[in-house]
């Protein structure tokens, strides 16, 4: 067991990790960066981001490269650019035209191919539809669409007129929706009759429309998708292909403010009330493009990228949308969920469109996992080079399953670490530089700066954990909260005033070498006769075993320890638990295997067998409602929760559960 605490206890770190795997030479020789970016973006921050802001096009040239008046900032002061124009036109204008920006594909098997020059003739339609509603400069335009390819044009079309998109995820409720629209006062709402969910046409303007009801909504424009019949209001509503289909596909983008608010996204809700995160444009698309450049080695014309995330998260925005597109990205985008109509449909995907590039979810991952390795084996994946994984810490037996049975072993893993807040990737290898090791983010991109520090704000040492804080202003932070300044200074801004330290609610640590890892979030830190145990740690342990899929665990009062550590797991395709006898067999062993993994300290009170853990709706462990059922309290509000039933499941289990 190699345990070691900082001096101020903000955060023991427990488990060590030795497997490193550097890039090929191959790989290194062609990579698009390399290990000098590191030194030059340290020897001067400005005009290192100065560099990357040439990427994009600019109407007009900014003055100053950051105006930083703690906690807020301005980047590329003075520029004017246009967002769409930089995603869409420019492209064209190049000589690619032809290139396929989409491959998109329907979740019922429909397919369909858009070119850059599609997509231009498409968004400036929509932009010249926008404009005839009235909608500007300025104003809210609130999104809840499927994942087609008219949800993508509606953003750009929004960032083309100098509109504020706000995209709520398809599966949100219709009070969820409201809520949104009302705390943005939003004036028009761009939605669908239904959408396909697992296999079956579900109604979505049903929904929407009690979501409007009252609000400062004056239109709704309808994508026609399932063919579903729907509810109308006249005068009110309009058909996208009425509307979107007669308008000029001639439009002349307008430059914008680099500052200008460029979308509102609300957080996905894990620790509480949804908060408006107000992105801009200039900095914001200059470290998305960047970052998609570097952190996947993105080649236009030759690399199929594919991001599995729904345009509803922040991930879908920055690399879906704007990261890729700026960068003249040939994507896949997929309608559906992963195992409709069977559990092989993304390797299909990945065969059929020879995607080289791969992004998705380790909630994904481990699912996979517990799918069994068979299914991917069915296919051809020799297409993938780059690999990358975000949402949540990935446990280092899910990343060497993602490199040894996506990857064949051959391709460089990304974790990388970022926020609804950061806009972009902050924490993340170069897959042509860095030796990775299997669940860390290890260290920020050059350009980046974040440390991991101890309660007063010190950083901790190597072998120490304690909280992420990012010290140094990037392009792509928020510029606040929609409409509540004081909860911006609050959150972010408070609990390390006296450094400037931007506070990311994440525990984390630096290992012998000075990598950085992720601990999950500093709520979810157990304590356990006075030892601060990060959820991750003890989660990698016990999904190391080889029974084990997926693993959460919180801290559950304890009278004698403080705080015991309380495990639900799922088990692997295959493993049986409903021998009574056997299934406390298994469980002594797990208890053991975590003790002997990372220490007799983290060994879990009790574990649960359960068949699903609460998430949320982007994947992520709720472990506040855990804690709830740990602790025989009634468990709390379960509005984000993607799949309310899975709450019943657990705590009727529980109480039939032995402790030990
Ligand atoms: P809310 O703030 O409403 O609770 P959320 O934090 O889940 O929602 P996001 O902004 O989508 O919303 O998620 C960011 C968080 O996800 C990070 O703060 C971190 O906890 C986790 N995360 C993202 N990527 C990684 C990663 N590569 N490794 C570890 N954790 C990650
Ligand atoms: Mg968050």
């Amino acid at each position: 067991m190699a345990e070691s605490e900082n001096s101020s206890g903000a955060l023991s770190a427990l488990s060590t990790e030795s497997r490193s795997f550097p890039p090929s030479e191959e790989f290194a020789a062609q990579a698009n960066a390399t290990a000098e970016w590191y030194d030059r973006a340290d020897a001067d921050r400005e005009a290192f981001w100065s560099e990357q802001a040439e990427r994009l096009s600019w109407a007009k040239k900014w003055d100053t490269v950051l105006d930083w008046q703690p906690p807020f900032a301005k980047w590329f002061v003075g520029g004017e650019l246009n967002v769409a124009y930089n995603c869409v036109d420019r492209h064209v204008e190049a000589g690619n035209g032809d290139r396929v920006a989409i491959h998109w594909e329907g979740e019922p098997g429909d397919s369909r191919t858009i070119t850059y020059a599609d997509l231009q003739r498409a968004v400036s339609k929509a932009a010249n539809a926008l404009a005839e509603l009235g909608v500007g400069k300025g104003d809210r335009v609130a999104i809840q669409l499927p994942m087609i390819p008219e949800a993508v044009i509606s953003m750009l079309a929004c960032a083309r007129v100098g509109a504020l998109h706000s995209v709520v995820f398809g599966g949100f409720s219709p009070g969820a929706l409201k809520a949104r629209i009302e705390d943005a006062e939003a004036k028009l709402l761009i939605t669908s009759d239904g959408q396909y969910r697992r296999g079956k046409p579900a109604p979505m303007k049903e929904n929407t429309d009690q979501a409007v009801e009252g609000t400062s909504i004056e239109h709704v424009l309808v994508v026609r998708r399932t063919e579903t019949e729907v509810p109308w209001t006249e005068g009110r509503d309009l058909w996208w292909h009425d509307v979107v289909d007669a308008a000029s596909d001639q439009h002349t983008p307008q430059a914008f403010d680099s500052e200008h608010p460029l979308f509102i996204l609300y957080t996905s809700g894990t620790t509480g009330k949804p908060k408006g995160i107000l992105h801009t444009s200039g900095g914001y698309l200059t470290q998305a493009a960047y970052t998609h450049d570097v952190t996947f080695d993105h080649k236009p014309g030759e690399s199929v990228y594919w991001c599995t995330a729904d345009i509803g998260w922040v991930t879908g925005h920055t690399y879906i949308v704007y990261g890729p597109l700026a960068n003249g990205a040939t994507e896949v985008v997929y309608e559906g969920t992963p195992n409709t109509p069977h559990e092989g449909r993304h390797w299909e995907i990945v065969q059929k469109y020879g995607v080289s590039i791969y992004y998705t979810a380790p909630t994904l991952i481990r699912t996979f996992m517990k799918w069994g390795d068979d299914i991917p084996a069915q296919y051809d994946l020799s297409s993938l080079k780059v690999l990358g994984t975000v949402g949540e810490p990935i446990n280092p037996e899910a990343w060497m399953w993602f490199r040894e049975k996506i990857g064949g072993g051959r391709c460089p893993i990304v974790d990388t670490w970022w926020q609804t807040e950061t806009g972009a990737t902050m924490i993340a290898p170069l897959p042509g530089v860095t030796a990775t090791k299997p669940g860390s983010a290890m260290r920020p991109v050059p350009g980046i700066s974040a440390i991991v520090v101890d309660d007063s704000g010190t950083q901790v040492g190597n072998g120490e954990g304690g909280y992420l804080v990012i010290d140094k202003p990037w392009p792509s932070m928020l510029r606040g909260i929609w409409g509540d300044t004081e909860r911006y200074k609050e959150t972010y801004w408070s609990r390390f005033a006296e450094q400037g330290y931007y506070f990311a609610g994440d525990g984390a640590k630096y290992d012998d070498d000075g990598a950085i890892w992720l601990l999950g979030r500093v709520d979810d830190v157990m304590n356990v006769s006075g030892h601060r145990i990060s959820t991750t740690e003890v989660e990698s342990a016990l999904v190391s075993h080889p029974t084990v899929a997926e693993a959460a665990v919180v801290g559950a009062a304890d009278e004698t320890t403080g705080q015991g550590i309380v495990a639900f797991v799922i088990l692997r395709g295959g493993t049986a638990a409903d021998d009574d006898a056997k299934g406390d067999e298994a469980i002594k062993a797990l208890r053991d295997h975590v003790s002997k993994e990372i220490g007799p300290i983290a060994k879990p009170r009790q574990i649960m067998v359960v068949e699903e853990l609460p998430k949320t709706r982007s994947g992520k462990i709720m472990r506040r409602l855990l804690r709830d059922v740990a602790e025989n309290r009634e468990v709390g509000d379960v509005s984000t929760l993607a799949d309310t039933s899975v709450m019943d499941m657990i705590t009727s289990g529980m109480s039939e559960s032995k402790e030990e």
